[in-house]
């Protein structure tokens, strides 16, 4: 069976070869049937003329493929890439930063070797290596995610997985523009294990995730897989009619500052409703364009061009 590692690279020319010779090696006489898959994320720095070197020079199997795109995408635009081109019937999806060892694929394959009822496996962060408010903030999201959304998200589950192509040919049919991995993959269901891994030190560069990035990234996991936040401004609508209802009656009574207040409330609550609508129709907006999730610069592709 062919394995294919979809390797998202955002400015990583520091890694992407070690990348590469630590694969090689760790595969070596366990894993033959294997190709890189490459994406170039709009890379800034050296990595595409890193990536064209491995690919023109030393690799012997001629097992590359490289995507470049005409700008930065996002890694969940990389990953669509990535899987549309692969050829493997094992895919698996990689950081180039090293930070996910290539030993743990080992283990992975072997889960999903052993038991064909198997579709997927999903390597999880037992202890997670990040400020202690990052991670309650986390926890807090996944909490709130599963108790509005209709797919499970666990807490700890990365992109780091191994799949069949089944799994991979149903990602490919959901065409949506926000892409959001972590809830497709239990969108798309599937037999799934999980196992534990420890994240190993980025070994080059540094990481692209801000706190910023993160809660917009939370937000796009929010909106792209449910739509209780627009329930929610119904509700809160009607709770500060009632408010205000009140509000008027004690108005009868109190200082002239009680309406004012109510006047702010109800205008807080109002803008907050438009505001969760709104996000909505941006991503309706956004779809209804029909935009590609990403744009080739170039492919390169050992096996065609031989
Ligand atoms: N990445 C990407 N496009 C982006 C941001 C990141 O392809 O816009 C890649 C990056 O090169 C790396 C992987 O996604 O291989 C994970 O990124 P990073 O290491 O920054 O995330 P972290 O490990 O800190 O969660
Ligand atoms: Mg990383």
């Amino acid at each position: 069976m062919k394995l294919s590692l979809i390797v998202p690279c955002y400015n990583e020319e520091g890694n992407v070869e070690k990348f590469f010779d630590l694969v090689t090696e760790v595969f070596e006489g366990k894993v033959d049937d294997y190709e890189f898959v490459f994406v170039n994320d709009g890379s800034t720095d050296g990595t595409r003329e890193r990536l064209k070197a491995l690919y023109l020079g030393k690799n012997e199997k001629k097992n590359i493929q490289y995507l470049s795109f005409s700008r930065n995408f996002g890694k969940e635009a990389a990953i669509y890439a990535g899987l549309s081109k692969a050829k493997g019937d094992l895919l698996c999806i990689i950081d180039a930063d090293l930070q996910q060892r290539p030993e743990v694929v080992l283990e992975m394959l072997e889960i999903i070797k052993k038991d064909e009822d198997t579709d997927c496996v999903t390597a999880y962060q037992e202890e997670r290596k990040e400020g202690k408010i990052v991670s309650s903030l986390k926890a807090l999201f996944y909490k709130g995610i599963n108790k509005i959304s209709d797919v499970e998200f666990r807490n700890g589950a990365s992109d780091f997985r191994l799949f069949r192509r089944n799994v991979a040919e149903a990602l490919l049919q959901m065409r949506e523009y926000h892409r959001f991995s972590k809830g497709m993959f239990s969108f798309v269901g599937f037999n799934t294990e999980y196992i534990p891994y420890t994240v190993a030190e980025r070994e080059s560069g540094e990481s692209k995730w801000s706190l910023r990035k993160l809660i917009k990234y939370a937000f796009e996991g929010i909106f792209a897989f449910s739509t209780a936040p627009l329930k929610i401004s119904a509700y809160t609508g009607i709770s500060f009619i009632l408010l205000a209802l009140g509000a008027f009656i004690l108005s009868f009574f109190a200082s002239a500052w009680l309406i004012i207040s109510a006047v702010f409330f109800i205008g807080g609550a109002i803008l907050l409703n438009l505001g969760i609508i709104g996000q909505y129709l941006a991503k309706m907006y956004v779809q209804g364009k029909d935009r590609p999730v990403y744009i080739l610069k170039e492919h390169f592709d050992n096996e065609e061009t031989d």
